[in-house]
């Protein structure tokens, strides 16, 4: 067997995605390999296949018991010998487990870094050594990145006490270049293949609103996807509580994750949301790195995170099976104030010395500004965040709330200039540059404190736009700002003209400001494109694709596991167009191999068929 009969037999694709060859191939020719891709990039399978191919089983290190669990299924499921060893087992159980790997029972073992080091598995490993170890989520090795774990160092100890040093595979989504070099030296990867992928994801539709009321806006967007898996981060525990309220009174199955829980519960309702007895999970950045559900078809942040990076990797968590799904951010500028305090009051950085607190405070706030930009940005939103992450991508991307918007664009000219010139004259009167809030209020002639006692009611522009709503104003300023004519002090807030300002003030350059109009809403699963030639009638994909859901549920109860176990929305949604009839047409459906066809075609032939008997008669 070859790695691509391994890709088509045991997975049901017929190609690899960008990296996963090179990386497949490095450690079948026993190199060292570095995967970095996206979330849902497709990095188990590179080193899963070499396991599946070489005479010696692989060793897989994973920071998490629901990753282990989650991945060892799917592995079963698809008819790969595969077992996880970690605290969830009693004694026994781990015995057995260790004991069957002596006989060769298994291709790939999932272990907790925990347990490298304790005497009987290191005796296991001597008399039966891996013939690759694979270090998923690989960033944890580093304390640069946000979910360092000590205990990953235990692997580099490990590697030096086998008989011989394997080679080693490295996996991360995490990009930046700090943690890269942490992995690369701390586990001394030997020369490795080194792969990075683009970190785009085309089935993801990005979008920022602004709504009044977020709770509201929360409602009406988990409504309008109905009956699908989503995910709905907020910044606080009260706030997942209220949301997970809002939503359950509503009548939608939510669940509710935070630090808050016992164990136990949140045990609980990660399996619910697993197992889609929840579709809903409401949720603060704790529910995290564990989770591998496939099926997520939205994600939705009541609050906007204090990165970009953290809601790549948060949003990310949407559509990992390849399925269209939506990522959706609520902004409030409220989330700003919030995400400063905590930046500047952070507990955890009261260990360093004051230089280095402020090293810290400096980046976070670098960090927030780019993300406040995303939130405010007219731009093209994937566009923003590729820019992030120093990744080419066209002008606009078509999958968007930027691209697919209709912008109402309006001349501001007068306006802009009103609020330069009473920037400029401000500073002059005060010898030094004041914050966004401040201006505003003189603007539209504030009779607040500190206005009154700075005399800044004495300016000749105060007052000038008093008729104006005061988020009319605010967003005339946050345009001059991303438009590059007012800069916004990163340290202090204070706001300045820059040199382009003087164009606009005195050289008679227009200002026009695009606003999005009212969103469209726009429905994630699944818009497949319909072979050439072929109209189906109104509701028959649909209908069929609700079908096969239902038996996809059928089969996932009566086997115990997730329903994405079984088949990911993808390839329903595949299957639905694909409409095969017998098992060779249902083997050529993305996402089928053998295992899966021997186990569950019949029953999803069989709803196809009855489905194309209903339709013609
Ligand atoms: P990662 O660990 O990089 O986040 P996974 O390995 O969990 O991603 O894979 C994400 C999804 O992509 C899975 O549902 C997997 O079946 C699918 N996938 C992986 N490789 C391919 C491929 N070559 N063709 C189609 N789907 C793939
Ligand atoms: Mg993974």
């Amino acid at each position: 067997m070859d790695k691509y009969e391994a890709l088509r037999v045991y997975y049901g694709h017929d190609a690899f995605r960008p990296g996963q060859e090179a990386l497949i191939d490095g450690l079948l020719a026993g190199r060292d390999v570095l995967g970095i891709m996206p979330t849902g990039g497709g990095k188990s399978l590179c080193y899963q296949i070499p396991a599946i191919l070489s005479d010696r089983p692989a060793l897989v290190v994973s920071p998490l018991i629901s990753l282990m669990k989650d991945q060892v299924m799917a592995l079963k499921s698809q008819g790969v010998a595969a077992a996880y060893l970690n605290s969830s087992l009693d004694l026994r159980q781990q015995d057995l487990v260790l004991e069957r790997w002596e006989r060769g029972a298994y291709r790939i073992l999932y272990v907790a870094p925990e347990r490298l080091e304790t005497p009987g598995f290191l005796g296991t490993m001597t008399r039966r050594p891996p013939g690759l170890v694979a270090v998923d989520e690989a960033h944890c090795i580093s304390q640069w990145g946000q979910d360092f774990r000590p205990s990953y160092l235990q692997i580099v100890d490990f590697l030096d006490r086998l008989p011989a040093r394997p080679p080693v595979g490295a996996f991360t989504a995490t990009a930046t270049q700090a943690v890269r070099e942490d992995i690369l030296r701390i586990l001394s990867l030997r020369d490795p293949v080194r792969v990075v992928t683009g970190f785009d994801r085309p089935n993801l539709y990005f979008d920022v609103r602004h709504p009044r009321d977020r709770k509201a806006a929360v409602l009406d967007l988990v409504k309008e996807r109905a009956g699908r898996s989503g995910i709905v981060y907020c910044a606080t525990r009260a706030g997942v509580e209220e949301v997970c309220e809002i939503l359950q009174n509503h009548g939608i199955a939510a669940t509710r994750y935070h630090a808050g829980l016992t164990d136990e519960e949140r045990r609980e309702n990660q399996d619910a949301f697993q197992y889609d007895r929840a579709t809903v999970m409401v949720a603060t950045n704790a529910f995290g790195m564990g989770i591998d559900k496939s099926n997520v078809s939205y994600v939705l942040h009541l609050n906007m995170p204090k990165s970009l990076e953290a809601y790549y990797q948060e949003a990310g968590r949407a559509g990992r099976d390849g399925a269209p799904a939506d990522c959706i951010l609520l902004y409030g500028p409220k989330d700003v104030r919030t995400a400063l305090y905590f930046i500047e009051n952070g507990e955890e950085n009261d260990l360093l010395s004051p230089e280095d607190r402020a090293e810290v405070v400096r980046q976070d706030k670098k960090r927030l500004n780019a993300m406040v930009d995303y939130c405010k940005t007219t731009r093209c939103f994937r566009g923003q965040i590729l820019d992030y992450f120093g990744q080419d991508h066209g002008a606009s991307c078509g999958n968007c709330g930027n691209c697919l918007g209709d912008f109402v664009r309006t001349d501001v000219t007068i306006p802009a200039q009103m609020v330069l010139s009473c920037v400029k004259r401000v500073r002059d009167k005060l010898g030094y540059p004041v914050g966004m809030n401040l201006l505003l209020d003189v603007l539209r002639g504030g009779r607040g404190q500190r206005v009154l006692a700075l005399k800044l009611n004495e300016v000749s522009t105060y007052g000038l736009l008093a008729r104006e709503k005061k988020e009319t104003v605010r967003t005339l300023m946050d345009h001059l700002v991303q438009e590059g004519y007012l800069r916004v002090d990163p340290d202090h807030g204070g706001v300045s003209l820059t040199p382009a300002a003087s164009e606009v003030l005195f050289r008679g350059k227009s200002v026009v400001l695009a606003l999005r109009d009212v969103p469209k809403p726009k429905s994630a699963i699944p818009r497949v494109v319909l072979p050439a030639g072929e109209a189906p009638a109104e509701g028959f994909y649909d209908g069929l694709f609700q079908r096969l859901k239902e038996v996809r549920t059928r089969l996932a109860q009566r086997a115990g596991v997730p329903a994405y176990v079984v088949f990911s929305n993808a390839t329903l949604a595949d299957m639905a167009v694909k409409l095969p009839t017998d098992r060779e047409e249902f083997l050529a459906v993305n996402g089928v191999g053998e295992q899966k066809a021997d186990r569950y075609g019949k029953e999803f032939l069989a709803a196809i068929l009855d489905f194309l008997g209903e339709e013609t008669i």
